[in-house]
């Protein structure tokens, strides 16, 4: 059988764009994805009766890769009404009720603060690393790397703010980096701020506030039906071969998986990919959009180079979890916020509705540690419930626990300190027959669906080059 021209690994949205620019351009592409859907880590899924997002919600027209493909496809944005109510926690660690503005009066100066030095470490968004100078000037070029070895939680603790402000900015940074926050780099908030020219407030509003109308399943779908190719799904990738390159690699046969491809005499022009359905198929590039945390599940051959190997064995920040929970009665719409090690650190009301039990509100929370909430009892998430926001009676919840889940093992990505300096150029290297496209490499909204939308169009670009 004729070689594919490119072979792209998984159809989330790094994969899907990937390979409708390619098809589009004429090359045959062939997707291979895992699950028996696509969208990766966005998921659109039926539970209690609403399409809730399992995954990823939020986009913004800030972000511009995904704000175009809305535009290409004709879809806009929604979002909930605002809350009237809003919850946080007193020094003491009591939940205590205010207004919306009562919290923002709270929260604005240690918000200001954390970020104040963006303009300076991080003056273009779209290139983190670029520093103001840095063809000119060493010390420049020191800002970024010096301050991408901080946490945030280093950065907060140098702000001398009062027990309760601190404790209300450490639950709202916690919401974003979906960890305990001395393992988050403080060059993740810096870039989020810096996407957004430096503007917390719009920071918070482009995260968290404008839904897809359809779902992202609905921009998924929409991308997916413009692909001119093949997309298998069901099937997983288990190993990648390229002969050329493992004749040249230092791994020495014997550091080779038995049978490799490349002790035999399979095209050294070529990449070899076998698969999970016992297929195994031929291209002249293959494109991997697994994310960091999740790379090392198929055995390359040779092996990835060290900048995946390394910040797969340590793991990115984030680690976190997604809750969605069904509620007895029409709540007010609030927020509310407990602090950064609550197993829900940030629990809004979303949807409303009505069945055989009457009315129920549909909340969504985030934790920091999805093992604080994945498989938990009732009684347990009631009690976390009631230290967030009192009143509130918990019939039901549901969740993916993206952790957990052997294809992502991520939830969003967040960098520990030091990752971002000394990996993101290396990740976005090519490899051989092998380009990376995740939003984990990419340069503006890593993390975010937007940023696997521009990780799909540089690998995309790179390849009609080449090809
Ligand atoms: C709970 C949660 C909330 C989020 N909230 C937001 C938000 O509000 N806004 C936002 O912009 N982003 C959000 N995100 C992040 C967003 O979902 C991701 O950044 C984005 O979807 C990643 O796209 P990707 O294509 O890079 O990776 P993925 O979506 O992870 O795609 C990789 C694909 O590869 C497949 N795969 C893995 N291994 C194999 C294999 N061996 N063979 C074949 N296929 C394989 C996977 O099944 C997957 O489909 C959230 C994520 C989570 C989990």
């Amino acid at each position: 059988m004729e070689p594919y021209d490119v072979i792209v690994i998984g159809a989330g949205f790094a994969g899907l764009t990937t390979a409708r620019e390619l098809s589009t351009a004429g090359h045959q592409v062939l997707v291979l994805e895992a699950r028996d859907r696509i969208g990766g880590r966005t998921w659109t899924d039926n539970r209690f009766g609403h399409e809730l997002e399992m995954g990823a919600n939020w986009v913004h027209w800030c972000q511009p890769h995904v704000w175009a493909e809305l535009s290409r496809y004709g879809f806009t944005v929604e979002s909930s009404d605002r809350a009237v109510e809003a919850w946080w926690h007193d020094a003491d660690g009591t939940p205590k009720q205010g207004t919306l503005q009562q919290f923002m009066d709270l929260i604005t100066p240690g918000q200001a603060a954390i970020v104040a030095d963006v303009a300076r470490v991080m003056p273009r968004g779209f290139n983190p690393l670029y520093t103001r100078g840095a063809s000119d000037s060493g010390d420049a070029i020191a800002d970024i790397l010096e301050i991408d070895q901080l946490s945030l939680q280093q950065r907060i603790d140098s702000l001398d703010l009062e027990p309760e402000a601190k404790r209300a900015n450490e639950a709202v940074w916690v919401g974003h980096a979906n960890a305990p926050l001395d393992r988050v780099a403080l060059s993740s908030a810096l870039r989020w701020v810096a996407a957004c020219g430096g503007h917390w407030e719009l920071m918070h509003e482009a995260s968290a506030t404008y839904r897809i109308k359809g779902g992202t399943r609905a921009l998924a779908s929409a991308i997916s039906a413009d692909i001119r190719g093949e997309i298998r799904l069901g099937v997983r990738a288990e190993r990648i071969i390229q002969p050329s390159l493992a004749r040249v690699s230092n791994a020495s046969a014997s550091d080779r998986p038995a049978g490799s491809v490349a002790d035999s005499c399979a095209d050294p022009q070529l990449v070899t990919v076998e698969c999970s359905d016992g297929a195994v198929v031929e291209g002249r590039y293959v494109v991997s959009t697994l994310p960091v945390n999740a790379i090392r599940e198929i055995s390359f051959d040779p092996p990835l180079p060290a900048a995946w190997v390394r910040q797969n064995q340590e793991r990115v920040a984030s680690q976190g979890v997604k809750v969605w929970i069904k509620a007895a009665g029409h709540l007010p719409r609030f927020f509310a916020y407990a602090h950064q090690y609550h197993p829900i650190s940030v629990l809004k009301a979303e949807f409303y509705g009505k069945d055989e039990t009457g009315d129920y509100s549909l909340l969504v929370g985030f934790g920091s540690d999805h093992g604080a909430i994945a498989g938990i009892d009732f009684m347990q998430l009631q009690e976390i419930v009631d230290q967030l926001r009192p009143g509130i009676k918990v019939l039901d919840y549901t969740l993916h626990d993206w952790m957990g889940d052997e294809l992502s093992q991520s939830t969003w990505l967040i960098n520990k300190p030091g990752q971002l300096s000394r990996d993101l150029e290396e990740l976005q290297q090519s490899f051989g027959l092998v380009r990376f496209a995740t939003t984990d490499n990419a340069n503006l909204w890593g993390g975010f669906i937007d940023g696997a939308i521009e990780s799909g169009l540089r690998e995309a670009t790179r390849l009609r080059k080449m090809l």
